[in-house]
């Protein structure tokens, strides 16, 4: 039983009743302590009081902090104190290496993301500005020595390393040479991290996930939007700890490798091989030239990895997101961490194998079409598959060659334009000139006298401000006469502003589509509240309307062009098939149409053909990560059990501990064999179950002593308390 109170304690709370909370809890994290409070009232039949739900909360955490010494004893039994010990060791597909096994492009796999689903609300005091609005006052917390999140939080002062100010630099200095996408993104996150930075202390988390959806590491985003800092702090302990040829996806992973090239360890992530990706999802919203360097399904060594496993925790965590926005710094790190931890044992551990089935199945389907693959490259006129990887290799070559148009072509289609526009003034400078004498309606008997004068005088200043910047440009142009229509650089030029237009028009959709897709990307987390929810649902119903506006304007452009553009129709806009073509519908310049790799048809063949190389690669690292899953099941089960017959004599109370904590993960391990044999069965399994032999890590680091004198520490607390630890066993 746990007490309230150090001393004199007026109500204990039970073992059992406690576990069951936190199992409670951690399955459904939107149950808070006070609900759980309440309902033990109701059944003990008395009233509730809010104390209660305090007197609850502190008896938790007292036990949580007994299960966390447990734990550590634990872990010093199993020799596994390295401070980086979880990290290194959380996934057995990805972090459990055998001897002599194929050596893969991407030794492991890895996503980030940040969300701000997680935020917490600092308490604070009310204030009053100077010009007298109530506003938010100075914190009014009190001070909380513990940290918490054990070993999956990333410490402040290991991202504050990566400084805003850093950072910022950095980011600022990229221009659309460094990286295609850059001038998108920018224009994107600021406006969705202004406001709100008054209320909220943490406003979310940075989160890195291994491509198995196995936890990494966190870091606390701290009143800043700014995300670069996060990204490299946690890039530079992935490095650290996990060492080289890692590769992980980011939705602006175009953007964050020149950062980290630029960054404090630029020349380390490139000694150790570090590659940024870009998640398959986000990559529709990146440009063309990015996807071609960046997108998984033209990266060598991707496999079918999408890179986007961060959304699908995010909306799991997104429950957790009411219990901690009130919590303390403390408590909502413990939550976050105890989450996470949960979800890796019990939901990714879990469905590990099925993972691995899933995969090994999608890639056998998609290697499964290379028949057809063959046939259609046949009908196309494909000799050979050589020649996609040079078509790629043209493409990016030509899209690397779109240019600006030349400043002078600029300056002579606004040289056009001012003559289509003082051409129709002089129009109509005619006219009022040709009505002047009429001043007074004969029917009705109203003087017009003033309202033509108003008229006739803007006109004037019009045809005067017109004359003047059209010898402007002569000047600047060199012209000594001026251009007539029907003249060659007319007609010239008029095409050029034709085409111009039509770009405008293209950007415009892109644009807009973009951002639909942003979006729609947004809607699909759950935090974001019903109300908000509806809002985006209005403003994406008006973005369709300015979608279909856009879209008949670029028609219409496009049809005016000579020879004709491309026509789009809205399906295709709305399936954003075309995304990845529209640097190629900017084009009127080079006509692209000519080129082999431009054709529709068979850059649908191409793409077929990268997705089988990932298929293929994929089919590959699968078999490499199913060996080990295998491995590890065998081993991690014979170390425990070892240990635990060792300890069977001397301490049987920490042998029940191991047996515990064997059983955490253990339990699905018949699942696994099962699901495993499955997988082996499959035509065209092409890999092996039969175990290898595992590097089991066992030699501690460095840090050792700190975690000694916590453990000496633990063992103290532990006695003291190994009667209640005797009572929860029952
Ligand atoms: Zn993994
Ligand atoms: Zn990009």
């Amino acid at each position: 039983m746990f007490p309230c109170s150090p001393s004199k304690p007026s109500v204990v709370i039970t073992t059992r009743t406690l576990e069951y909370y936190r199992v409670m809890y951690l399955r459904c994290p939107r149950l808070s302590v006070q609900p759980f409070v309440k309902s033990l009232c109701d059944i003990h039949g008395v009233p509730f009081k809010p104390y209660l739900s305090q007197q609850l909360t502190i008896c938790f955490d007292l036990y949580l902090n007994i299960l966390s010494k447990v734990k550590l004893r634990v872990h010093k039994a199993l020799e596994r104190t390295d401070l980086h010990w979880r990290l290194k060791n959380t996934c057995p597909a990805c972090e459990y290496p055998l001897e002599n096994e194929v050596k893969l492009k991407f030794s492991m796999m890895c996503c980030m993301d940040g969300n701000d689903s997680l935020k917490r609300l600092e308490r604070r005091y009310d204030g009053i500005n100077e010009d007298g609005e109530v506003k938010a006052g100075p914190s009014n917390e009190r001070l909380d020595e513990r940290i918490g999140g054990q070993d999956y939080f990333l410490s402040n002062e290991e991202v504050d390393k990566f400084g805003k100010a850093v950072a910022k630099t950095i980011i600022e200095e990229l221009t659309e040479k460094d990286s295609p996408c850059m001038p998108r993104w920018k224009n994107m996150d600021e406006k969705a991290t202004a406001s709100m930075w008054g209320i909220f202390d943490e406003t979310g988390v940075f989160l890195c996930l291994c491509r198995h959806g196995f936890a990494l590491v966190f870091a606390d985003m701290v009143r800043s939007g700014e995300q670069a800092k996060y990204a490299l702090a946690v890039a530079n302990l992935l490095m650290d700890t996990l060492g080289k040829d890692l590769a992980a996806g980011y939705d602006i992973g175009c953007g964050f490798e020149v950062t980290i090239s630029k960054s404090t360890i630029g020349t380390k992530a490139k000694e150790m091989c570090y590659t940024s990706l870009v998640g398959t999802f986000h990559g529709h919203a990146h440009c063309r030239l990015c996807q071609v360097d960046h997108l998984g399904t033209y990266v060598e060594g991707n496999g079918l990895e999408d890179s986007e496993g961060c959304e699908r925790f995010f909306s799991k965590s997104n429950a957790l997101a009411s219990s901690v926005r009130h919590a303390t710094k403390f408590h909502r790190r413990q939550a976050i961490a105890a989450f996470a931890e949960h979800i890796d044992d019990f939901e990714t551990y879990a469905n590990l194998t099925n993972f691995l089935h899933n995969n090994y199945v999608q890639a056998l389907e998609i290697c499964g079409d290379y028949k057809n693959l063959l046939n259609d490259m046949k009908l196309l006129g494909i000799p050979n598959e050589g020649l996609f990887k040079e078509w790629l290799a043209e493409e990016r070559e030509y899209l690397k060659g779109l240019k600006q148009e030349p400043e002078e072509e600029t300056v002579q289609m606004e040289y056009y334009q001012v003559l289509v526009e003082l051409e129709r003034v002089e129009g109509l400078y005619k006219k009022i000139n040709e009505v002047w004498l009429i001043t007074e309606d004969p029917i009705s008997g109203v003087d017009h006298t003033l309202e033509l004068e108003a008229h006739r005088r803007h006109t004037t200043e019009m045809r005067q401000d017109l004359k003047s910047r059209c010898q402007l440009l002569e000047r600047k142009l060199g012209i000594s006469v001026r251009w007539k229509p029907g003249s060659d650089e007319w007609d010239k030029t008029k095409l050029m502003v034709q085409r111009q237009c039509y770009r405008k028009c293209v950007d415009r959709l892109e644009s807009l589509i973009v951002a639909r897709l942003f979006e729609l990307s947004r809607m699909h987390r759950a935090h974001t509240g019903y109300k908000l929810r509806k809002h985006m649902g209005k403003a994406l119903q008006a973005r369709s309307q300015a979608i279909r506006t856009a879209l008949a304007n670029y028609n219409d452009a496009a049809a005016a062009l000579d020879p004709p553009g491309r026509q789009l129709n809205w399906e295709s806009v709305v399936e954003c098939t075309f995304l990845a073509d529209f640097d190629l519908l900017c084009d009127v310049r080079q006509d692209v149409r000519d080129q082999e790799w431009a054709d529709p048809a068979k850059r649908v063949v191409m793409d077929r053909y990268f997705k089988i190389c990932r298929a293929r690669e994929e089919i590959q690292r699968l078999n490499v990560e199913i060996r080990r899953v295998a491995t590890y099941l065998c081993d991690e089960e014979a170390y425990l059990l070892q240990k635990e017959k060792e300890l069977a004599m001397t301490d049987p109370d920490l042998a029940h501990q191991i047996r515990i904590h064997r059983h955490r993960r253990g339990r699905f391990d018949e699942a696994h064999w099962k699901q495993l044999q499955e997988t082996a069965n499959l035509p065209g399994f092409s890999g092996t179950l039969k175990p290898g032999v595992g590097q089991m890590e066992q030699e501690g680091s460095g840090d050792e002593e700190d975690i000694d004198s916590d453990i000496e520490e633990a063992d103290k607390e532990y006695e003291e308390l190994e009667g209640i630890i005797q009572v929860s066993q029952d």
